[in-house]
């Protein structure tokens, strides 16, 4: 096992990590993968800096076509024995996981919020919801079943589904154990095995679930975890032949270069959940404190850094001054950098905020809250909450997803026209409706091109409901029976009667 395991493990508070990381600061802390079930180190690495203060402090494998392959060809042999095991069996390993992600709950939290950014208090309720993955597919392979249907009287009809193989599990870096872990456990559940691959900018929790698997002894080889970026390791995992399928979370533009990598291999099982530009759409008809409320949540919780956030604001007219009015000072309130928000990912993702927010000054808009920030942060990648209004519904700053602190708001007339703006974009992922109109929250609803509607709330989550977008935002849905779909191979058979 690796000694750097040993020494994190003693970390599971902020003060001790932070003391950690003061000792070793000449000497970043060197991430392995791990494969079949040995660690594994790499001749090249990936600078990972702590975006709360800027030092670098990890450094990542960049993970070879040759590591791939080793990795895979793991996954391949691990998957005869485990595609095989009863659903008892798997159960029992993902509670076991379960149990040892909540056991290290504050290990975890601690290292997320130092890898991503994002507050400890975030991180927790993450790290909460990657045990609930675990547990929650543990659970939901014991109670299925198929149903026999009757064909005229002439033949017995069932659906027979088996595990499609090995899948490349890829993630972004915006909730990194929360979304890894929402592919690895209806993956390995549903019989199959796997290769991960975190986001190069946030790996180490993956790097710490790696000591879980291994804790639980999972058997070798069916949960590999390999660590690179996306051009050469993630590009070598989604093309190797023995991938069996694909479940990536992350960028649109990815999600292209991904479906062009594999538009020959028919076979391979492909979900993709990809960007957003959500709206959210305010009604006369509000609560206004509760609506004020709602909206700044969708738009700012993680520093507006998840693919599901409200960052476009719609409001009708008649309201529309005093919801401004309302919003900037609610999100001032409650809504303190350090405090509730964190810093954002990386110098590369704060330059891409920065250059929205420049182009939002240059085409005139409104800055209600937040400001350009400096060109070259000295400590930590920090960006205020920004509120920008008069900005051009055709303009890249209302069109574009910019994954930061930054929401634009605008007015509507009717609902006709709050429908048509919500629906001007190419992305089709989430929206907030906020009505107390109930015929009006079913109207609005269905129109709306989105694969997520919160009416009147924001991102309740039930792990059986389907989760994914329409338009850009990806094809293909993930959670309970859905994710089913995803890793298994369905079959039906006929038998005379
Ligand atoms: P990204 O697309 O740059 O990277 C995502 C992952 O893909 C990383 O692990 C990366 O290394 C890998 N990758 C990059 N190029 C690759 C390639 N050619 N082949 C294979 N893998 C490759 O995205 P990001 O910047 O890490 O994350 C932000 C994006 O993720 C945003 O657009 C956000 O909306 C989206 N996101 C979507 C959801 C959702 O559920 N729909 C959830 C969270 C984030």
């Amino acid at each position: 096992s690796s000694s750097l395991h040993a020494n994190l493990w003693q970390c599971n508070t902020l003060e001790k990590a932070r003391q950690y990381l003061a000792g070793s600061r000449d000497s970043p802390l060197i991430l392995q993968n791990y494969i079949s079930d040995t660690y594994t180190s790499s001749s090249q690495y990936i600078d990972s800096f702590n975006p709360q203060t800027g030092a670098l402090y990890a450094k990542v494998p960049l993970s070879t076509p040759q590591d791939v392959d080793h990795a895979v060809l793991s996954a391949e042999k691990a998957f005869k024995s485990w595609s095989k095991t009863t659903r008892i069996e798997r159960s029992k390993y993902l509670q076991k996981i379960s149990r040892l992600v909540e056991e290290n709950r504050e290990l975890f939290a601690v290292w997320e919020s130092i890898d991503q950014g994002k507050t400890l208090e975030r991180a927790r309720t993450e790290v909460d919801r990657a045990v609930s993955n675990f547990s929650y597919f543990s659970t939901y392979i014991l109670h299925e079943g198929s149903s026999v249907r009757l064909i005229d009287g002439v033949a017995l009809t069932y659906e027979h589904r088996s595990p499609a193989g090995v899948f490349a599990l890829i993630s972004p870096w915006n909730m990194p154990l929360y979304l890894l872990t929402w592919k690895i456990a209806p993956c390995l559940a549903f019989g199959c095995t796997a290769v991960a691959k975190p986001s190069e900018v946030t790996s180490m929790t993956a790097f710490l679930l790696a000591e879980v698997i291994r804790q639980a002894e999972l058997p070798a080889g069916v949960l590999n975890i390999v660590l690179g970026n996306g051009a050469t390791t993630g590009s070598a995992l989604v093309k190797h032949p023995r991938v069996k399928g694909i479940s990536f979370t992350g960028g649109t533009a990815t999600g292209i270069q991904i479906r062009r990598d594999t538009a020959g291999d028919i076979y391979k099982h492909l979900s993709l959940e990809l960007g957003g530009k959500n709206p959210t759409l305010v009604f006369d008809d509000v609560d206004m404190q509760k609506a004020v409320a709602t909206a700044a949540m969708a738009a700012f919780e993680n520093q507006g850094e998840i693919c599901l956030c409200g960052s476009r604001i719609y409001v009708q007219a008649t309201i529309y001054e005093e919801f401004i009015q309302q919003f900037t000072s609610f999100v001032g309130e409650h809504y303190k950098i350090r405090e509730k928000v964190g810093a954002v990912v990386s110098l590369q993702h704060y330059q891409k905020i920065q250059s929205y927010l420049l182009l939002a000054e240059k085409e005139g808009g409104t800055f209600h809250l937040g400001s350009i920030p400096p060109e070259s942060p000295n400590k930590g990648y920090w960006i205020e909450p920004t509120i920008l209004t008069g900005i051009s519904i055709d303009s890249r700053v209302m069109m574009e997803e910019i994954f930061g602190p930054v929401v634009t708001i605008a007015p509507f007339q009717n609902e006709e026209e709050a429908i048509e703006l919500a629906n001007d974009n190419p992305n089709g992922l989430a929206s907030v409706l906020l009505t107390r109109d109930g015929a009006r929250m079913r109207r609005v609803g269905e129109r709306i091109e989105a694969g997520l509607i919160w009416v009147n709330c924001w991102l309740v989550r039930e792990l059986g409901t389907p989760f994914g977008g329409m338009k850009n935002s990806g094809t293909g849905r993930e959670g309970g029976s859905y994710s089913r779909d995803v890793f298994t191979n369905l079959r039906t058979l006929h038998l005379p009667s």
